[in-house]
């Protein structure tokens, strides 16, 4: 029979962090199932390519606001294993990092495959076996406590202790309520929304700094602010996808069909009505299209939004009446669209939605229904916004659970 002291169910971050982290805490035999043929490949496609490992906020209690969903229960395992303590343990693990200015952490060789290196590697240091295509679709627990994980009709690895990092995979979910968790259904979370005004075409590919944004779902109203992308088909960028993870649940239930608000100016009415004011006063002679009152506003943005309330370009400030300037006011500071869908690629980056956060013991990651199960990463119904959150969750949770399981170890 095969035993092992650690069965891994996921070859992704978590996975391969508890692994770690476990096998440098003194458990021996532990064991890695990967259903694909790949390791780590999602954090070889993350950010860009260049893998966004973490983010520099370094204080638990501003952190958790980045996580929609489970950021409370994660303060229990923040004030073990922070954001200092992730940066500290890849350095430690011969990966250099470096903070930008948004406070996004980066390998400092801006490459994510280095950060896939440095943890394949050091598991397989660690003489940690790792197994690709083994696509777990079953466990079952005998009466001396042991898990069977089977990964064919037949085969399967016995253990005291198993850990599901699955991610955001079906079979994960199936794999935990099997065990007795409930799972909180799993929607999209982080993806860029398709508008129906088909004349955002003409201003694709411009991109703004720090706009601020506002979804009407029925009576609900959700807020963010971060830099704006408009595509072919509607809006990108990180102030969207903030936006998205912070009204995910309500989105899907909507079917993503809400009013998106766009401040295009960052000054309130005041300011701006003094700033037409003075256009008006002063450059009375320049053309609207010449003289911007926003000058971020790139000039085919901005006879875009002139063309949307229909008031020609070519028109001198001086010419600019009372109700013009009005509804100039109103779509600088309140434009909105009606938006029909998600994104069309289907492109979102986490899921909210997963095991249920009540039923799992933060400070060491193990089921309170079934022990000796233990979770780590996306599988759990935690999620965070764009900017090294979910990774920085994986770490934890990895950490968290590798350390509890070897402490197990030693016990029994
Ligand atoms: C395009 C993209 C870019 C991203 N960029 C960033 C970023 O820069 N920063 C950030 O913080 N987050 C980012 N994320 C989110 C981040 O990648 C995830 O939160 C993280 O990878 C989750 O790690 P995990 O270990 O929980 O699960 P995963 O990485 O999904 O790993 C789970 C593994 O389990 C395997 N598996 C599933 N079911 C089974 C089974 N039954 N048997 C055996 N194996 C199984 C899967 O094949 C997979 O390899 C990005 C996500 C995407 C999609």
């Amino acid at each position: 029979m095969d035993i092992s002291d650690l069965v891994i169910i996921g070859g992704g971050a978590s996975g391969f962090m508890t692994a770690i982290t476990a096998a440098e805490h003194g458990v021996k035999n532990i064991k890695i199932l990967e259903s694909s043929s790949k390791l780590l490949e999602k954090v070889r496609i993350s950010g860009g390519g260049r893998c966004n490992v973490t983010n520099a906020s370094w204080i638990p209690h501003e952190l958790i606001d980045n996580y929609p969903r489970g950021g409370k229960k994660l303060l229990e395992s923040l004030s073990r294993f922070a954001t200092g303590d992730v940066f500290a343990w890849f350095e430690e693990h011969g990966l250099k990092l470096k903070i930008e200015n948004d406070l996004r952490v980066f390998p400092v060789s801006d490459s994510s495959i280095d950060v896939v290196n440095c943890l394949e590697n050091t598991a397989r240091k660690l003489g940690v076996e790792i197994n690709t295509n083994k696509y777990v679709n079953k466990i079952l627990r005998n009466e001396h406590d042991f898990f069977q994980v089977f990964f064919s009709e037949e085969e399967y690895i016995s253990s005291r202790r198993i850990l599901i990092a699955t991610g955001g995979h079906p079979s994960g979910y199936k794999l935990a309520s099997s065990l007795g968790h409930k799972i909180v259904k799993p929607v999209p979370s982080l993806f860029t929304l398709t508008s129906k005004d088909k004349r955002l075409k003409e201003c694709a590919g411009v991109s703004l700094r720090n706009i601020r944004l506002k979804i009407f779902i029925n009576k609900k109203v959700f807020e963010n602010h971060g830099d704006l992308l408009i595509t072919h088909w509607g809006f990108s960028g990180p102030g969207i996808l903030k936006l998205s993870a912070v009204a995910a649940r309500d989105l899907y239930i909507a079917k993503y069909k809400c009013n998106l608000l766009i401040r295009w100016a960052n000054l309130n009415h005041e300011s701006l009505l003094k700033k037409i004011n003075e256009l008006r006063e002063l450059r009375g002679k320049s053309s609207l299209l010449n003289s911007r009152p926003i000058p971020s506003l790139t000039k085919r943005l901005w006879i875009f939004l002139l063309n949307k309330i229909g008031i020609d370009k070519d028109k001198k400030w001086s010419e600019l009446l009372a109700s013009e300037k009005k509804d100039m006011i109103k779509i600088l500071l309140e434009d909105e669209y009606l938006i029909s869908a998600k994104g069309p690629f289907g492109e979102e980056f986490v899921r909210s939605g997963g095991v249920t956060l009540d039923e799992v013991n933060f400070r060491s990651m193990e089921s309170f229904i079934c022990p000796g199960l233990y979770f780590s990463g996306e599988v759990l119904n935690v999620d965070g916004i764009t900017g090294g959150f979910n990774f920085q969750h994986c770490w934890t949770s990895g950490w968290l659970a590798g350390r509890s399981i070897s402490q197990a170890n030693i016990i029994s």
